[in-house]
């Protein structure tokens, strides 16, 4: 929003903004506040920051704990669900080594920055075009309860009970049955007021927005698509697109969830990648006699997400819940393949992109409980390393597989290769293949390590728990 400091700091004085709030990304891709008024606002606070203690945001160790917040007043903006006028800056983390200040290497954001300079300065594009898809469910009210046999959710909206596997629709007037929300129209579309409130004022906050829609995960599922953007502008959209959904969602005595698999009988809620990029001006995916009329480029870049798929999954799945998605059956990737129109491939190659301008493809596992700063950097540095290293992708056996790989047999769905189906898997896969992040400094392994720490904990910790399906299974044997 602002060139400089000084543009920010008049503009916070004429137009009487009362509150700057600081936001800062951390490890796992969640917002931390911290709040001044305007009255305590100086040159000081925007260029040297507001000091903290990294070691509660998931980053170092407690004895080099205390960094910097330094907002980037590019990024600041007039926050609409602020009960008083509220300019809300996004901040870079910087370390202070040797008495001296320098970015902390570790930052997502900062990761990001590095991705996107390395990306664009290696000559083989300068425009990189991600376009993410946002899947969650809107909820009115949400109550767990363990009855000592399921786990039980209610959604009082819809007068629907929700066991483990089945639901029981009482009164299906206006009411959406299961794997029914796909594309549905009001009255049967019950967020759609909300999803209007909220894409017009995403707009308002330049977060330009493709389209809207209920989802297959009836009732409550939908979908909201941004336009396209590179790795940093996308990841600040993205993260100015959820705390809006959630504040507004709360306003409207709402609940959204972006949980990857909050029902066991729905679909769950991905954050699909759309890829595509630019040179000169001119898009490079398109080659009329290419596979699915992709290029060769197009081809390496597929190559190299597939090559990594399996490491990609520590970030772009960092969640227990996150593995309950990807199975055969929701729409959900399983196989680490590409293919036209597939939904059941981790990369999809959209069947109706016929042209220059549309080709693209779609990189599917990912989930929004990712961090996306790392998400759409290592996307697209694990596309890089495809085209650095030529990768063949049909070549190393990845397809194209233009089948259901849901009804293949179990044995030949193994054989073309499975993404990992827990955090420990993942955990393992990318400790044995990070070179493509870390190179040149882009990811640090400092940052890789810290991550693992919280995947292994949160692994660690639902193991131990007695789960309330146990009961059923056991609790009279
Ligand atoms: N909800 C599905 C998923 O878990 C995707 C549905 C779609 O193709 O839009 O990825
Ligand atoms: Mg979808
Ligand atoms: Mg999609």
């Amino acid at each position: 929003m602002f060139n400089n400091v000084d543009e920010m700091i008049s503009y916070v004085e004429k137009k009487e903004v009362k509150v700057i709030d600081f936001k800062v990304t951390d490890l796992i891709g969640v917002w931390r506040r911290v709040s001044i008024t305007s009255q305590k606002l100086n040159e000081d606070i925007m260029k040297k920051g507001i000091g903290f203690d990294a070691s509660s945001y998931g980053f170092s160790t407690v004895e080099k704990s205390d960094m910097m917040m330094v907002p980037d007043v590019k990024t600041c903006y007039l926050d609409p669900t602020a009960k008083v006028k509220t300019l809300t800056c996004i901040a870079d983390i910087y370390q202070i080594k040797n008495q001296t200040f320098s970015r902390f290497e570790d930052d997502p954001r900062y990761i990001a920055q590095k991705a996107e300079k390395y990306i664009l300065d290696s000559g083989y594009m300068d425009e990189i075009l991600l376009g993410p898809e946002f899947e969650f469910y809107v909820l009115d009210h949400i109550s767990y309860e363990n009855k000592n046999e399921h786990m039980e959710v209610k959604i009082d909206s819809n007068q629907a009970e929700w066991n483990m596997g089945k639901s029981d629709v009482q009164n299906l007037g206006n009411k959406v049955g299961n794997h029914k929300g796909y594309h549905i129209d009001s009255p049967l579309d019950a967020s759609y007021d909300f999803r209007t409130d909220v894409v017009i004022a995403a707009e308002e906050i330049d977060i330009p927005i493709k389209y809207h829609h209920g989802e297959n995960g009836g009732p409550g599922q939908v979908e909201i698509e941004v336009e396209f953007a590179s790795i940093v502008e996308m990841a600040d959209r993205t993260m100015k697109l959820k705390h809006l959904l959630k504040n507004m969602a709360k306003d409207q005595q709402k609940v959204i969830t972006f949980l990857p698999k909050p029902f066991s009988n729905e679909c769950g809620s991905g954050m699909h990648v759309h890829i595509q990029v630019k040179k000169d001006q001119k898009f490079i995916m398109f080659d009329e006699k290419g596979y699915s009329k992709l290029s060769k480029i197009a081809h390496y870049m597929m190559g190299g997400l597939l090559k990594h798929a399996r490491s990609l999954t520590a970030l772009t799945n960092p969640t227990t819940n996150s593995y309950k998605r990807l199975i055969p059956g929701f729409e959900a990737p399983v196989s680490i393949a590409y293919a036209t129109a597939n939904r059941s491939s981790i990369i999809r190659i959209p069947g109706y992109t016929l042209d220059e301008s549309e080709k693209r493809f779609e990189y599917r596992s990912p989930d929004a409980m990712s961090n996306p700063y790392l998400v759409y950097a290592a996307l697209m540095m694990a596309a890089i390393d495809g085209i650095e290293n030529k990768i063949d992708p049909s070549k190393l056996g990845y397809g194209p597989y233009d089948v259901n790989l849901y009804e293949l047999p179990e044995e030949k769905r193994n054989k073309i290769g499975s993404l990992p189906k827990d955090l420990l898997e993942s955990i393992e896969a990318i400790n044995n293949d990070y070179e493509y992040l870390t190179k040149q400094g882009i990811f640090t392994k400092s940052m890789i390590d810290s991550h693992n720490v919280k995947l292994r904990k949160d692994h660690e910790a639902l193991a131990k728990l007695p789960h309330p399906y146990e009961f059923e299974l056991y609790f009279n044997r």
